[in-house]
This record gives structure tokens, C-alpha cells and sequence, in this order.
């Protein structure tokens, strides 16, 4: 770890760390998990692809009609005006006609069916006017090769699939499924351990005692992590007491590949987790210009990864998103990507004052005249968790912002591109 960052928190002077760069100084230093797994096709929804694949048949696998109608031969087309065809036979999806069409002839097929020999061109039914065996129809217009898909239209022998890092969504299952791939080389999920610390949690279904808030951190988490796809284990709270601290860290090294704290990393007299993690790993303590979220403690415990989220529910919701999501993603073997911020006009006035990159929670809808606008959800404190759950976007404003007013445009990141449902 870089000396020069560490412990900026016990020292107000040092400058703050922007986004951008703690951001970057994570994604550097977090490795790519090593272990594979092969699963079933099914198995492999939501898991990240670890090897190529490449197509060892062509799709479609052989040229096929894309209408229901006739298949013939285009150079009929210029014999005769209307021209009349004799129909030698029927080709279904799934069982092909086996003789080939001549001069004069056509067959009748489906949709998927195998276009047959001597054959090059389909009519649409429609375009047709069926008596009996024959059919007659207008030769003006109809192109060679129309309403026909070719063999490896869609993906040819030999092409690449899916390149190593691709989430395999919905989509990509079909796809593997096409090209006849039933097992799949994934990244084993990312371990996770993590657990809130501080004196004052209570569990739910216990009352509160006077000075005491419920613990809604492991819950926040438990969803994030869930929606990550993340194997993890909760180890519940731990007070605020140093060798209860360092229990819990050690027993959470050893069974995870990245561990994960909210709470007491700030600078007050019971915030253990920083000097606990100082005696036990190699941790910086960063003030990010940030709201919220400001403290946040990276590093390695052994060989496991190490965050340390602020204890307000906001602020631990905000670094996960800015932060710890990255890395996890990293972690995991997917492939990176740029996220999604984009401009929205802003529907009310927002307040800021310069010197931090603030992440304001938002409403992004469609306003009448088809662009996107956002509002503010009102209270923005830290600890104030209903401005999470009314926002469906982070509004970033910029570390030298000084607000916005209302009309102007503002940076907005929606929620559903981190992960969320
Ligand atoms: P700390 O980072 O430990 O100084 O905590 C900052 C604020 O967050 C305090 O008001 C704590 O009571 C609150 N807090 C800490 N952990 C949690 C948690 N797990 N759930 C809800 N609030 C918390
Ligand atoms: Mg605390």
C-alpha cells in the first residue's frame, strides 16, 4: 500500500482523494479472482463466462425459408407473366423435402424449413393464388434469394460467440444454446464476509434500549451483495470492542475473498476498526471529496481484499455503488466497463457547496416533450435511508459545483446500471 495515503483521515490536512482517482487506486489494486468452475447451461445464468467461445457449427445450419409460401426457382420468374408453377411437394421445419426442384416446379414450405435443391427464392403465400397443384403469380418485383436465410447467416463455423468477462444474461443462454454449448467455464462467485460494527445496533425483533438504532447496514448490504451475485456470509455486529473487532476480522480473512465493514472508520474514540485493521493489515484510510461517504478504509487483510464503509446507511449505500461494486466486478472476472451517466434536466434547484463530488438521489423520468428529467428527493442526509429507497438515480454533481438551478442540466446515473432490479 502507497505510505503516502495512509492514515489521511487522522490527518485533516492531507488532501481529500477524489472519486475518479480512489476509484482507480481500488481498481488497480484488486486482483482477478483465479478459480473456474464448469457448469451446466442453466447453472451458468447471472455468472461470469471465463473462456472463448467459438462456434463449431454454422447458424442457421443450413439455408432455410424465413415465410410460410412457396419455394422456387428465380429463373422461372422470367417465362411467363403471370407465371404457373407445379407444386412437387411440401417442406416442414424439422422434416425436409428430399427431392430437388426443376424448371416449371416449386414446393410448398414453412417458416425454418430446409430451402431444397434446385430451389433459391420464396413467395410469400400471400403473393400466390393456389389451384389445386399449381399456383400463378406475378413475376414483376420478386428478387433472387428473397425471404431465404442462408447457413451461417447469423454465426458462422469457427466465428467467435462470447469473449471471456460477458455476464451470461438471458440472451447469452439462447445464444450458447444456438451454437450447442451445455456446459460453460464460469468464474466461481467472489466470497464476501461482512459485518457492522458500533455499540448502539440493536438486531430487529429485539426492542430498543434507550440510545440504541436498529441495524439496517447488514440488510442494505445483504440485497447489494445478493444483487451482485455474490456468495457471502453475514457475521452479524460486532461492539465496539477491540478484541471482539479483531475476532472478527481474522475470522473473516479466512473465509472470504473480500471483507466487508460498515461503521467505525471515522475518527471517533471507539472506532476500532481502524487501528484493529492497522495492527492486522495493510490498510489506507481515505477522506474521499465526497458527500456522503467521506472516511472510507481500503486494503488487504491477508490475502483477502478490505473495505471499511462509513456507518451512515447512506453513506455505506454510496461508497458500495461507487466503490465496492467496481472491484467485486473486477474480482469476479467481468469484463469492465464505463458506467452509465448521462444528462437529465434537472426539475428543482439543488443546493451544494464546492469542494466535493457530490451523489444527490434523484427521480429520472420522461417529462412530455420526450427528454429526461430528474428531481430531487428532498432530505439529503447521510443517515436519511428513505432518499435511497424514493431515487432511482444518483445526480452527480461535480466537486466544483456550486448547485444547480432548476432547467439546468445535471449528471444522472440510474440505479438499474448498478445493479439494482
Ligand atoms: P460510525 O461510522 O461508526 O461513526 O457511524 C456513523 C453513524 O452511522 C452513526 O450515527 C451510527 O449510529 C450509524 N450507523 C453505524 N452503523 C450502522 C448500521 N449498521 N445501521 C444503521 N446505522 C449505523
Ligand atoms: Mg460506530
Amino acid at each position: 500500500m502507497n505510505d503516502t495515503t495512509k492514515d489521511c483521515c487522522a490527518d485533516p490536512s492531507q488532501k481529500l482523494l477524489s472519486v475518479e482517482q480512489g476509484r482507480q487506486r481500488i481498481l488497480d489494486a484488486v486482483p482477478v479472482i483465479a478459480d473456474h468452475e464448469q457448469l451446466h447451461l442453466r447453472a451458468a445464468l447471472n455468472r461470469v463466462l471465463a473462456e472463448p467461445v467459438v462456434s463449431a457449427i454454422d447458424v442457421p445450419p443450413f439455408a432455410n425459408s424465413a415465410m410460410d409460401g412457396y419455394a422456387i426457382r428465380h429463373e422461372d420468374c422470367s417465362t411467363a407473366s403471370p407465371c404457373t408453377l407445379n407444386i412437387i411437394g411440401t417442406s416442414f421445419a424439422g422434416t425436409p423435402f428430399t427431392g430437388e426442384v426443376k424448371a416449371g416446379q416449386c414446393i410448398r414450405i414453412m417458416t425454418g424449413a430446409v430451402m431444397p435443391d434446385g430451389a433459391d427464392t420464396v413467395l410469400m403465400q400471400e403473393t400466390v393464388e393456389r389451384d389445386g397443384e399449381k399456383i400463378q403469380f406475378d413475376p414483376a418485383g420478386v428478387k433472387a434469394g428473397q425471404h431465404v436465410r442462408y447457413a451461417g447467416e447469423d454465426t458462422r463455423t469457427g466465428q467467435s460467440v462470447l469473449e471471456p468477462g460477458k455476464v451470461l444474461g438471458p440472451a447469452e443462454l439462447g445464444l450458447l444454446a444456438s451454437v450447442g454449448v451445455g456446459e460453460i467455464r464460469v468464474w466461481r462467485r467472489l466470497r464476501v464476509a461482512f459485518f457492522s460494527t458500533g455499540d448502539e445496533l440493536a438486531s430487529i425483533g429485539t426492542p430498543l434500549q434507550a440510545g440504541q438504532i436498529y441495524d439496517s447496514n447488514r440488510y442494505a448490504l445483504y440485497g447489494l451483495l445478493s444483487n451482485a451475485g455474490i456468495d457471502f456470509h453475514d457475521l452479524g455486529v460486532i461492539p465496539d470492542q477491540r478484541e471482539a473487532v479483531r475476532d472478527a476480522f481474522r475470522q473473516a480473512a479466512d473465509m472470504a475473498d473480500l471483507v466487508l465493514t460498515s461503521g467505525g472508520v471515522s475518527v471517533g474514540e471507539a472506532d476500532f476498526v481502524t487501528e484493529t485493521l492497522e495492527e492486522l493489515g495493510e490498510i489506507n484510510f481515505w477522506r474521499m471529496a465526497m458527500k456522503p461517504g467521506k472516511p472510507l478504509a481500503f486494503g488487504k487483510l491477508d490475502d483477502a481484499v478490505f473495505f471499511g464503509l462509513p456507518g451512515n446507511p447512506v453513506s455505506a449505500m454510496v461508497t458500495f455503488y461507487q466503490f465496492v461494486l467496481p472491484a467485486i466486478r473486477k474480482m469476479g472476472g467481468i469484463q469492465m466497463r464505463e458506467p452509465l451517466v448521462f444528462e437529465a434536466r434537472c426539475a428543482n434547484p439543488l443546493k451544494k457547496a464546492p469542494g466535493r463530488t457530490e451523489f444527490q438521489r434523484g427521480v429520472l423520468q420522461h417529462s412530455m416533450d420526450g427528454s429526461w428529467q430528474v428531481s430531487t428527493t428532498g432530505l439529503q442526509g447521510s443517515h436519511v435511508l428513505r432518499s435511497m429507497s424514493l431515487a432511482n438515480c444518483f445526480i452527480l454533481l461535480p466537486a466544483e459545483s456550486t448547485g444547480a438551478s432548476e432547467g439546468e442540466n445535471v449528471l444522472v446515473q440510474p440505479f438499474c446500471d448498478l445493479g439494482e432490479q
